[in-house]
């Protein structure tokens, strides 16, 4: 029979899943999913204090426990346009997003991720408590399940959250579908430069891919010469079969949405820094 706990503190819940066949339950959305009947303890982590949002210094920390919805409101009064709040505003549906939380999701990246996109730009880190505690990037995380074996995931930090100009987008067939793929963008200008700019792929082969060649061919150019680039073969990635189409197909039409995305960035920059 599976036993559920109820920690109050860090600590205990750290404590708790150092156990054999112990799981962290956030909002439910997948692990209820999976199965829970398989667990021999389930650490159900709403008492918890990890239901904050702050910035420190610039650094913006987002607490495992904030919902999808809860950190899109808070974000879009504290740093309006950000990309996180688009991204998490839009993701599934009004109910699941009252119940997916940061942590969670961090602990999962599936494919139709809408948080892993802007953790890729926004160079985000997962703070972690319990067997592996620390403070990890992105890559390492996603290349290393066993980072997670009796690990609590206590917060996500974002060191550069504002000030970009941002343009979030989701592949759906409907509003609430799970994305085929995301592509998100950061930039900023300077006069009639592109000073920096970040640019993510997420749903192919390889989860997350930041376009590296993209950024590269990007960085420091003059606007006008932008055209005159060929984004989309910058931006090719693999794909694999899903129900919103074949792998040739979404790599063509996602190729086409980091063209248009980019564009939206760097030419129509009102309204959304
Ligand atoms: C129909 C449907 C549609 C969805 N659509 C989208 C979408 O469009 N975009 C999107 O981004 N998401 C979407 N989701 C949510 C996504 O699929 C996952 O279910 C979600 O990210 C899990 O978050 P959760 O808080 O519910 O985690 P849970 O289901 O509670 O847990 C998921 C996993 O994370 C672990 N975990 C939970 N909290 C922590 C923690 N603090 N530390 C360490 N491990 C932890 C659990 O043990 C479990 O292994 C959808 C879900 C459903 C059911």
């Amino acid at each position: 029979m599976v036993q559920w706990y109820f920690p109050e503190t860090i600590d205990e819940a750290a404590a708790l899943l150092g156990r054999e066949r112990f799981v962290p339950h956030g909002g439910g959305t997948n692990l209820v999913k999976s199965g829970i009947g398989s667990f021999a303890g389930v650490v159900d982590l709403s008492r918890v204090p990890l239901n904050y949002l702050k910035t420190d210094r610039g650094v913006l920390e987002i607490g495992a426990n904030q919902t999808f919805a809860s950190a899109a409101d808070n974000l879009s009064n504290l740093y309006p346009g950000c990309i996180l709040a688009a991204a998490l505003g839009a993701a599934a549906s009004t109910p699941l997003r009252n119940r997916i939380t940061m942590g969670g999701s961090a602990s999962l990246f599936p494919l139709w991720s809408d948080l892993i996109g802007p953790m890729a730009v926004l160079e985000g880190k997962i703070r972690t408590e319990g067997q592996n505690a620390g403070t990890h990037d992105l890559a390492p995380w996603l290349a290393d399940r066993s980072l997670q074996k009796g690990t609590l995931i206590t917060s996500l930090l974002f060191p550069d959250p504002s000030d970009w100009i941002s343009v979030y987008h989701r592949e759906v067939r409907v509003g609430f579908d799970y994305p085929a793929f995301t592509v998100s963008v950061l930039a900023r200008t300077n006069g009639s430069r592109v000073e920096r700019i970040r640019v993510a792929l997420s749903g192919g082969t390889d989860r997350v891919v930041r376009l590296a060649e993209l950024e590269e061919a990007l960085k420091g150019a003059d606007l006008a010469k932008v055209s005159s680039l060929d984004i989309r073969k910058m931006a090719a990635v693999r794909f694999g079969r899903k129900p919103a189409g074949s792998p040739e197909y979404l790599s063509e039409i996602a190729a086409v949405q980091v063209e248009r995305c980019v564009k939206s960035a760097l030419f129509r920059e009102e309204g959304t820094r």
